[in-house]
C-alpha cells in the first residue's frame, strides 16, 4: 500500500464514523421531505383543521415527536393557527425545538 492509498483509507474510516449531524427542526420543516409529509397529511384532513374545521392557517401539529424525522401520519394532526396555539399553550418554537433536542439526547 502506498503512502497516498494509506492516507486516503485513514479517512473512509474516518469519515464513516462521524456521526450523521442531527438534523435541524426548523430545517427539518422546510425539507420537500415534510413538505410532502404535510401535503398528504393535509389531503387527508380535506384541508381543514381537524378539531375545529377552519381552513384558515393550517398547521401540521405532531401528537408525538418520538418519531421525529420519520413520521407515520398518525402521529400527526391538521390544526388550524388557533387550535394549534391552544395545543401548545404558551410553548414558542424555540421552546419545542428545545424540547425536541432534550429528548433526543435520552
Ligand atoms: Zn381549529
Ligand atoms: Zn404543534
Amino acid at each position: 500500500m502506498t503512502d497516498k492509498e494509506f492516507k486516503s483509507k485513514c479517512k473512509k474510516n474516518k469519515k464513516s464514523k462521524v456521526k450523521i449531524k442531527q438534523l435541524n427542526y426548523k430545517s427539518y420543516l422546510k425539507s420537500n421531505k415534510w413538505k410532502k409529509l404535510r401535503e398528504t397529511k393535509l389531503k387527508l384532513a380535506g384541508y381543514k383543521c381537524e378539531k375545529c374545521g377552519s381552513t384558515d392557517n393550517l398547521h401540521l401539529h405532531h401528537k408525538t415527536y418520538k418519531r421525529l424525522y420519520k413520521e407515520h401520519l398518525k402521529d400527526l394532526i391538521v390544526l388550524c393557527e388557533i387550535c394549534h396555539k391552544e395545543e401548545h399553550g404558551l410553548l414558542t418554537e424555540e421552546e419545542i425545538e428545545h424540547r425536541i433536542n432534550l429528548m433526543m439526547q435520552e
